[in-house]
């Protein structure tokens, strides 16, 4: 197929041009490749299967981890004029669901979660249409190894089998060389072409800031918002951190702020999300559930109250700052004991020896893997296990009496796979208290922890190159705001300018 892909871009995207390796990975997917695209956040890769979408026949079905996210990929089609797009998810009412299963063939994008993927009448109808591409976004939840993993992702090369293994496409803005080749193997692709860059986000500057105490990152926060030009997001660890925060930061008169995390009503959540993409909201205090494929290019600064539990996911959070190439500041504070609450956290990820001791009981006294599914909430009640253990537990199993294995060594096999997936997360954290701790380049660390080396050198690069604090500034200060931040803005320019 020839097409002039520029032209194209400009007559219906509007774009003037390519980002870099959005036009290698389309490319690739037009000859029929099975690719894997690693490209940094923000760089357009939804654009990558927009585009095949319009010039291949038929439906593109795209995995997405969130319900935001995929609204919000929804919108940005329709806002574009694509009325062929919906998402499915259980969100949708009976009827609407019914509605798009039924005329599945006559749209042009389709997203689902992974367990909507999993219901047979949906398999059996996609078998049924004509599927041009398979995109799996942010594929490295697939890594069982990686950071955010999604025990759902499992089932997706299972799933692309069902379906006659269609052309697929793997998304994601961080995935090391291991990563990319577990992708590559649970989703059983024999041959694949893939187009990694660089993590690398020259335009925000980096800073980690060892506070002395709770209450002084507190402090931090409540100066740096004031002073930093927005918008902004602070991310916080702890659902009742972020609401105290928006509140106090609203009741001081800082902005226009809200919070945002995932026990919030989806209807409240959408409506933050829109607020602050339309500029109705200055900041936004949140968990790590908002902003994954959040599309607001003008976000000024990301501050972290607590410590992200990977590297990966540092990366992810604060790349949602300078999207649209201006200077941005990223900062992250870090008082001693914090990693205590990050360790804590990666903990109830998973159930402990205890609880997999019940799940194995669980397992011979009430009946075995052919119930598991009905009767999940008597394990999780039983084993005393919380939403996120449970569908753990759940996926391991079920897969495992996939392959054959019987209940007790499959408890075994969980045990192993708890064992080791604790570890790699305290390896992590560890990784992450590093990088703030230890003195030299911040960028250049975080580059070499993605086998990269740091080509360039920039101006504002780091907290340990020196930021001139200036340049993230808010400009239009009163007097007597002026007068009360000065000798804040003077301690933060001896921290940050060295
Ligand atoms: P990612 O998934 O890589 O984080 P998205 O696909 O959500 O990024 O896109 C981020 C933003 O970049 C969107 O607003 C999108 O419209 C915009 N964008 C994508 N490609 C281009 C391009 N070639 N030129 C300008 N803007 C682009
Ligand atoms: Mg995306």
């Amino acid at each position: 197929m020839m097409v002039d892909l520029e032209k194209f871009l400009r007559e219906k995207f509007h774009f003037p041009s390519f980002r870099q390796g959005q036009k290698e990975v389309i490319s690739s997917i037009l000859e029929g490749k099975d690719t894997i695209a690693v490209l940094p956040t923000g760089t357009g890769k939804s654009l990558c299967y927009q585009i095949p979408g319009y010039l291949l026949q038929g439906t593109v079905i795209i995995v997405s981890p969130l319900l935001s996210l995929m609204h919000d990929q929804v919108e940005q089609l329709q806002m574009k004029g694509e009325k062929r797009a919906a998402a499915v998810n259980s969100f949708l009412s009976f009827d609407e669901k019914r509605e798009i299963i039924q005329s599945m063939n006559t749209y042009r994008f389709l997203f689902f979660s992974p367990e909507m993927l999993e219901r047979k009448e949906i398999i059996q109808r996609l078998k049924e249409i004509n599927i041009s591409l398979f995109v799996v976004d942010e594929a490295h939840c697939i890594a069982q190894w990686g950071y955010d993993f999604r025990p759902d992702y499992l089932k997706l090369g299972k799933v692309r089998r069902q379906l006659g293994n269609p052309l697929t496409l793997a998304l994601t803005a961080t995935a090391g060389k291991d990563v990319v080749e577990e992708i590559a193997s649970v989703l059983q692709l024999d041959h694949w072409a893939q187009f990694v860059y660089s993590v690398d986000r020259p335009n925000i500057a980096m800073a980690a800031i060892h506070c002395s105490s709770f209450n002084s990152k507190k402090e931090y926060i409540e100066k740096m918002a004031a002073q930093l030009a927005g918008p902004g997001i602070i991310y916080f660890s702890s659902r009742k951190m972020a609401e105290e925060m928006a509140r106090e930061l609203e009741k001081k008169g800082i902005g226009r702020t809200a919070a945002y995390h995932g026990e919030m009503d989806s209807e409240n959540r959408i409506l933050v999300q829109q607020q602050f993409l339309h500029g109705q909201l200055d900041l936004i205090c949140a968990t790590s559930a908002f902003g994954m494929g959040i599309n607001k290019d003008n976000v000024r600064f990301v501050i972290h109250f607590h410590m992200p539990l990977a590297i990966e996911s540092y990366v992810q959070e604060m790349g949602r700052a300078g999207r649209d190439g201006n200077k941005s500041i990223a900062i992250l504070l870090y008082a001693d004991g914090d990693d205590q609450l990050a360790y804590s956290i990666a903990e109830n990820e998973l159930p402990t020896e205890g609880q997999i001791e019940r799940i194995g009981e669980w397992l011979s006294d009430t009946g075995g893997f052919s119930v598991l599914e009905q009767k999940k909430e008597s394990l999780y009640a039983y084993a005393g296990l919380n939403e996120i253990q449970g569908r753990v537990a759940l996926h391991f199993l079920l897969n495992k009496w996939e392959e054959g294995i019987c209940e007790t060594e499959a408890v075994n096999h969980f045990r192993q796979f708890v064992a080791m997936r604790n570890e790699i997360k305290r390896k992590k954290i560890n990784e992450m208290k590093r990088w703030i701790l230890e003195k030299g380049c911040r960028r250049e660390k975080i580059l070499n922890y993605f086998n990269e080396q740091k080509k360039i050198k920039i101006e504002n690069c780091c907290d340990c190159c020196g930021i001139d604090w200036k340049t993230f500034r808010r400009q239009n200060f009163s007097p007597e705001e002026r007068q009360e931040l000065y000798g804040w803005e003077k301690y933060l320019a001896s921290i940050l300018l060295k």
